[in-house]
């Protein structure tokens, strides 16, 4: 190919600053150094971890930077030492990468690789290293990903390679939102069946929670979100009970309590919030009821009372669901494909990476599930 080699001048979009729209810029991706992987990213999801870098947490060291982590591509060319990939492959870079080779990557327990970019920079979210540069600026790649870019470089530790009849345009949420969610309440919270479950916030991350739930054979589940616009879609991924906070007085714990004789068997936080993930955590029975925190944030500390926990309740938390990425996402990817797991349902908007702004303002204002961005 032409661009084997060569360095690739492409669109991205970049986030010069925090709080700031994104500016679409031409910008040069390097070629692949050993080990990495040039990809041609043909569509990507965005997912709130993306608002939360540019709203929330907004360290100072994380910018300039080219968001999105959810996307879908071909690889397009590879660099010294990668023997597992080929040019023309379907794949999915990960956020979670699995060098196979590290004590976590060995243990069937754990997702978490010691060569993640999360071991030294999960407050930064983006690696010290990229094949970024725009304007003779180095840019950084957000979660070591930067899907909203026409190419970007991973190390082939982050890449997962999929089945080529895979359509890129919807299998890219499983990039993050939907085997977030679903691995939660399958791989961390390890759903029963026949159990009562409550799932806060209804994003595709707490939707794809919802279908977890249902998959593994869960009788009640109950939706909990402050925007009823949610409920509907909701109940097609098997919601059973829809209850908004703000219909009550009382602490939702104690609504969801009175409504389950006690409390859930288990309960997923995907809002991102520690008042919520307390209140989930308190939802849960005592005895044996589990929690699991699946939203993001790292701006406050989480509380409790002792005696929550003390009564039996147990408290975790999951990253990409508790997936390891390159074992996980082509089995998910299957699912879909023998219509196991439900992803087109997720995406209400489609649009080309030029309004990237405009799927950024959707989700600000509640008004979207996913929106798939088309970067071709
Ligand atoms: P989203 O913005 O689409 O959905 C969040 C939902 O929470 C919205 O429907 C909103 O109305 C609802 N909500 C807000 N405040 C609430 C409250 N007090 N009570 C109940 N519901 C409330 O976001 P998303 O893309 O689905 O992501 C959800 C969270 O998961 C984010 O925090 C994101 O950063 C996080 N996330 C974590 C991982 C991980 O690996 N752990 C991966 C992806 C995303
Ligand atoms: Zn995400």
């Amino acid at each position: 190919m032409a661009t084997v080699g060569k360095v690739i001048k492409c669109k991205a979009a970049v986030a010069w600053e925090a709080n700031k729209p994104l500016v679409i810029e031409e910008i040069e991706v390097d070629v692949p150094h050993a080990n990495e992987i040039r990809i041609k990213i043909i569509a990507t999801g965005v997912c709130h971890t993306d608002l939360y870098h540019l709203f929330e947490g907004k360290h100072k060291d994380g910018f300039p930077v080219v968001l999105g982590h959810e996307g879908a591509g071909i690889v397009e060319s590879v660099g010294p030492g990668v023997t597992e990939f080929q040019p023309g492959e379907k794949v999915i870079p990960l956020f979670i990468s699995q060098c196979g080779e590290c004590r976590f990557c060995q243990s069937p327990k754990t997702n978490q690789c010691v060569k993640g970019w999360a071991n030294d920079s999960h407050d930064v979210m983006s690696p010290k290293e990229t094949r970024f540069t725009c304007k003779g600026q180095k840019v950084l790649q957000f979660l070591g990903t930067s899907t909203f870019s026409q190419y970007t470089v991973v190390n082939q530790i982050a890449v997962a390679k999929i089945d080529p009849s895979a359509p890129l345009d919807t299998v890219c949420l499983l990039g993050c939102g939907v085997c977030t969610g679903f691995g939660a309440a399958v791989n961390t919270a390890k759903v029963e069946p026949g159990s009562t479950c409550a799932v806060f916030g209804l994003g595709a991350v707490g939707l794809a929670a919802v279908m977890g739930c249902h998959s593994a054979g869960a009788k009640r589940i109950i939706a909990v979100d402050l925007n009823p616009d949610k409920f509907e879609k909701a109940k097609v991924f098997g919601a059973t009970d829809f209850v908004n906070p703000n219909d009550h007085s009382e602490p939702i714990s104690q609504v969801l309590s009175k409504m389950t004789n006690g409390g859930v068997d288990f309960s997923l936080e995907c809002v991102g919030n520690v008042g919520v993930m307390r209140n989930a955590l308190e939802s849960c029975l005592k005895g044996w009821g589990v929690s699991v925190l699946v939203g993001w944030t790292d701006l406050h500390d989480v509380a409790t009372r002792p005696i929550q926990l003390i009564a039996g309740r147990t408290w975790k938390g999951s990253l990409f669901g508790g997936f390891k990425g390159k074992d996980g996402v082509p089995k998910m990817v299957k699912a879909y494909l023998d219509k196991k797991v439900k992803l087109d349902e997720f995406i209400t908007h489609r649009m080309p990476l030029e309004s990237v702004n405009d799927s950024i303002d959707l989700m600000k204002h509640g008004k979207c599930i996913r929106t798939v961005l088309s970067l071709e």
